[in-house]
């Protein structure tokens, strides 16, 4: 089995600033982390590698920083990591980000499975696993919590709101996992050494069979207008009583008063 990771560096907060000029994220002074959903698309790799054997290449498309990222992914196990970066991908929104990761996954060559987080906790569009499936031209799905493989064929289950629908798709295929598929191993000690050895590789732009007009702000077609937290539209009532049953029996008094029951 040969699998790809997208793993992306995160700022490690909910409390994300923006840059009121260009609306896009302030990375600067910010800790980074690796994505938490990564950290399953790449355990998930681990595990199915224990399995069936294979190797595992971890891919970030970010500035240089983003190398730390990796390290971490190398230190819990991954075979290889290329990082993707050039001051021509900067501003790319997230058909422009999935199109560089796509060029840089052909250049990894042969895969039988691309692994990514359900969504990245900065963005949060859950767009760029979908995207990079599409510019290659192979099968998807997305929200897996449980991957099993017999031959060419992967069979998951795949969460959805009333319980989960389980799927067969034959490989090469992308899958987008959630995070009850399974708890992140940690980076061991020997790992840590080996990935701080490690020398990753950073591709740029002249590295990729891309057309340039697709590649940065230049080629991408969404703009941010405005980022902002929404208002809370809804206030909360705390019934406090001294019994369960009082406070329920005011509740739906409550609800009652206002015809909701
Ligand atoms: P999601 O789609 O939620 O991520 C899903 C999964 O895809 C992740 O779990 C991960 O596995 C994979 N993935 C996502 N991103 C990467 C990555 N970079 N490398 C590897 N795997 C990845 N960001 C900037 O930093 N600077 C900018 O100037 C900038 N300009 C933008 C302009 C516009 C108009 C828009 C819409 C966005 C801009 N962004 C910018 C944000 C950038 O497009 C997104 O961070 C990026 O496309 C990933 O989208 P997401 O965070 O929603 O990831």
């Amino acid at each position: 089995m040969e699998i790809i990771v997208c793993v992306k560096q995160v700022p490690d907060t909910t409390e994300i600033k923006i840059d009121p000029v260009t609306n896009a994220l302030i990375r600067q002074g910010v800790p980074s982390i690796v994505n938490p959903f990564d950290k399953n698309a790449l355990e998930a790799a681990l595990r199915l590698r224990e399995k069936h054997g294979g190797k595992i290449t971890v891919v970030s498309m970010g500035p240089p920083q983003a190398k730390e990222a990796l390290k971490e992914c190398l230190a819990m196990g991954a075979d290889h990591a290329v990082l993707v970066s050039d001051r021509a991908f900067s501003g790319s929104d997230t058909l422009a980000t999935s199109y560089t990761l796509a060029a840089a996954m052909r250049k990894v060559g042969h895969c039988d499975m691309i692994l990514c987080g359900k969504q990245a906790i900065d963005g949060d569009t859950a767009q760029v696993g979908p995207e990079i499936a599409e510019h290659l031209g192979i099968a998807q799905v997305t929200y897996v919590s449980k991957i099993e493989i017999s031959d060419n064929t992967v069979r998951v289950e795949r969460e959805n709101e009333d319980g989960y629908a389980i799927l067969e798709v034959e490989l090469p295929v992308l899958l987008s996992v959630v995070k009850s598929i399974n708890e992140p191993r940690l980076p061991t000690i020997k790992g840590t050494l080996k990935a701080n050895r490690t020398e990753i590789p950073v591709w740029t732009a002249a590295d990729l069979d891309v057309d340039t007009e697709k590649l940065g702000f230049k080629g991408s077609p969404t703009q941010v207008r405005k980022t902002f937290t929404p208002p809370q539209r809804a206030h909360s009532t705390v019934i406090q009583k001294d019994t369960a049953r009082e406070a329920v029996a005011e509740l739906i008094q409550k609800l009652s008063d206002a015809k909701i029951v």
